[in-house]
C-alpha cells in the first residue's frame, strides 16, 4: 500500500480513503476538476467499462503516485528484479540457476530419502497470510551433502564459511556416453581431459558433472531406470576421479544433476566417491539444475545453502554466473 502512505504524508491527519480516488481520478483526467468522490463515481459512471478499471483500488493508487510524479518507473520487486545483479556482476553476464525447484513430487532417491510434506497452515483467504509447514529429508530438492553426512569430526552445513559458497565452476561433461551408459561414471581421465583444454582445476573450485540427468526431471524412471532386482542405475563421480579431487587437488566441493555423487549402481556396492570427499572436508551438490547452460570453465557459483544448526545435508538454491 506504498499509495495510501503518499497520500497520508500528502494529507497528514486530514487523510481519508477518499483523498486516494480522487488523486487517482485527477491523475487519469487532469482535464477534470473533482473535489469529492461523488463526482469522481458520477465521472466513472459516466466513462463506461474500459475507464471504469482505473477506480479499482490497486489501479487508483498507482496512478495517483505516478500521476503526482512520486515514480517515474516500475517499482522493484522480487518478481520483477533491477539492477543489482547486474551491478554486481556486469551488465553482459548471465545468472543461471542451477536449482530444481521442489516440492511433495520431486523424485527423491528411495531407500535412503523420504520424500517431503507441505502442508499450509495459514492462508490469505483465512488468516490474511500465507505459511508452509514443511516436513522435509534434508536431500530434498538440489540440496548439498554437507562434510558432516558421514564423518562426525567434520564442519555442519551451518559451519561452512561462505567463502567456500563462492567458488569457480567447473563443469565436466561426460554427456556423450550417458544415454548409451546409465552406469556411466566421471572418471580421472575426464579431470585430466578438462586440465589439459582448461588448465589446472582452479584453487576453491566446485567440480560440477554434466551427465545430462537435468533434462530428466519430470520423468523419475528414466532417472533411476531401476533393474528387475530395484537396482538403480544413473551416472555419478568415479572412485578415481573422487580420490584425486580429494586429495591432489584444492576444492571446496563437487556437484551432480544426477541424483547421488556415486552413480546408482555403486550407492549399493561402495558410496566411495562420498566417502573419498565428504570426510576430507568437501560438500556435494546432488540433483543439480541446468548444468548444460554453463561453459566448461570461467563460470562462478553462487549457493544460497539452508543453515539449520548441526545440519548434514540441506536444501541450496545455487546459480551459475558467466
Ligand atoms: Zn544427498
Amino acid at each position: 500500500m506504498c499509495g495510501t502512505w503518499v497520500m497520508k504524508a500528502v494529507y497528514g491527519d486530514t487523510y481519508t480513503e477518499d483523498h486516494d480516488l480522487i488523486h487517482a481520478h485527477k491523475a487519469c483526467n487532469p482535464e477534470e476538476s473533482v473535489q469529492s468522490v461523488g463526482e469522481v463515481r458520477r465521472a466513472a459512471a459516466a466513462a463506461g467499462p474500459s475507464r471504469r478499471r482505473m477506480f479499482g483500488l490497486a489501479g487508483a493508487l498507482g496512478a495517483a503516485v505516478t500521476g503526482m510524479g512520486l515514480l517515474d518507473a516500475k517499482p522493484a520487486s522480487a518478481s520483477s528484479p533491477v539492477a543489482g545483479a547486474k551491478k554486481l556482476f556486469g551488465a553482459g553476464r548471465r545468472i543461471v540457476d542451477m536449482s530444481h525447484a521442489w516440492g511433495e513430487d520431486f523424485p527423491v532417491f528411495r531407500p535412503f530419502v523420504e520424500p517431503p510434506k507441505f502442508t499450509q497452515v495459514a492462508s490469505v483467504e483465512k488468516e490474511g497470510y500465507n505459511t508452509l509447514i514443511i516436513t522435509m529429508d534434508e536431500h530434498s530438492g538440489t540440496h548439498m551433502d554437507g562434510p558432516k553426512h558421514f564423518d562426525n569430526g567434520q564442519l555442519a552445513t551451518d559451519e561452512i564459511p561462505a567463502e567456500s559458497l563462492i567458488a569457480p565452476l567447473v563443469v565436466v561433461r561426460i554427456t556423450d556416453r550417458t544415454e548409451k551408459d546409465l552406469d556411466a561414471l566421471l572418471t580421472y581421465d575426464d579431470l585430466r581431459k578438462w586440465e589439459s583444454r582448461h588448465g589446472r582445476i582452479p584453487d576453491g573450485a566446485v567440480v560440477a558433472m554434466d551427465c545430462g540427468w537435468s533434462s530428466r526431471i519430470n520423468d523419475p524412471e528414466r532417472i533411476f531406470n531401476r533393474d528387475a532386482d530395484g537396482k538403480p542405475h544413473f551416472p555419478g563421480i568415479g572412485w578415481d576421479a573422487a580420490e584425486f579431487l580429494a586429495s591432489s587437488r584444492n576444492i571446496v566441493g563437487v556437484a551432480t544433476d544426477s541424483p547421488s555423487l556415486d552413480s546408482g549402481a555403486n550407492n549399493y556396492i561402495d558410496p566411495r566417491a562420498h566417502k573419498y570427499l565428504l570426510p576430507t572436508g568437501h560438500y556435494g551438490i546432488e540433483w543439480m539444475a541446468n548444468v548444460d547452460q554453463l561453459p566448461e570453465s570461467g563460470a562462478m557459483a553462487v549457493i544460497g545453502l539452508m543453515k539449520h544448526k548441526g545440519g548434514f545435508a540441506g536444501p541450496v538454491r545455487m546459480f551459475g554466473i558467466y
